[in-house]
């Protein structure tokens, strides 16, 4: 069980206040959504947890277990419709130099790679280059490279835009599952309707703060 906090934090950018106090708090059990118009904050929250961007003011703390993560953007995995991976290496490959790489892994011992892929159905292109997968699968790959380098917190931001309606079904499947490991799992989309089918708890953001909570049977806030 994975708790994530964010307690008043700012950031301005010149006059503009991107996070103007902002505060809130996650646990893993359900995808929890993200939602705002342009120019809310949500990409500079993201960049934030993910440790590119530092706050002026506010503290970001992260729990596993009861016991406090230090410096918990290590453990923070963004996940893109564009999944980051080096398309010339084999899938084996991404994942064994993604953890030699990574800063948030190499602290915990290795977890099996071929236990990792298969729990996420990609188990049989181990070997396949990148290149020659398609996105979703790409995607995948994305995420257990994430397994692998310990993440406990998942931003999906936009995941499914380029995913045939199918892929996105297995792709939510798989972020339940991750909810369910006790991982803490956030969905930024623009795609209303994906919150209502998915999450059971949305945050509107607007003007740089929380000024929603939507909880249970989303489409019924509609
Ligand atoms: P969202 O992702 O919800 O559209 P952003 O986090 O991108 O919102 O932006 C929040 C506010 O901060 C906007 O007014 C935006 O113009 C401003 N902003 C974001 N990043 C920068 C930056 N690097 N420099 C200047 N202003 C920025
Ligand atoms: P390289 O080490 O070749 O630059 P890596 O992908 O291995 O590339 O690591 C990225 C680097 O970015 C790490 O050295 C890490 O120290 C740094 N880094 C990333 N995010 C932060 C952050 N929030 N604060 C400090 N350093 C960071």
């Amino acid at each position: 069980m994975t708790s994530l906090v964010v307690s008043d934090v700012r950031k301005r950018y010149g006059a503009t206040r991107a996070l103007d106090g902002l505060s809130l708090a996650i646990e893993s059990g359900s995808i929890t959504g993200i939602a705002g118009p342009n120019g809310a904050g949500k990409s500079t929250l993201m960049r934030m947890l993910a440790g590119e961007e530092t706050a002026d003011s506010g503290d970001i703390t992260l729990t596993r277990d009861g016991a406090r993560l230090d410096e918990p953007w290590r453990y923070v995995a963004v996940v893109h419709q564009e999944p980051q991976v080096w398309p010339n290496m084999t899938v084996r490959e991404n994942l064994a130099v993604g953890r030699e790489r990574s800063w948030f892994g190499r602290m915990e011992p290795a977890k099996d790679t071929a236990t990792v892929l298969a729990s996420l159905g990609i188990g049989q292109y181990a070997d396949y280059q990148l290149a020659d997968l398609s996105l979703a699968v790409q995607q995948r790959v994305e995420i257990a490279r994430a397994i692998m380098c310990d993440a406990e917190v998942f931003l999906f931001d936009e995941p499914n835009s380029a995913l045939t309606e199918n892929e996105s079904e297995a792709l939510f499947a798989t972020m339940t599952e991750l909810t369910a490991k006790g991982k803490v799992v956030i969905l930024i989309t623009h795609r209303l309707n994906d919150f209502v089918r998915y999450c059971r708890r949305v945050l509107v953001l607007r003007d740089g703060q929380i000024r929603h909570e939507i909880t249970g049977d989303v489409s019924e806030a509609r």
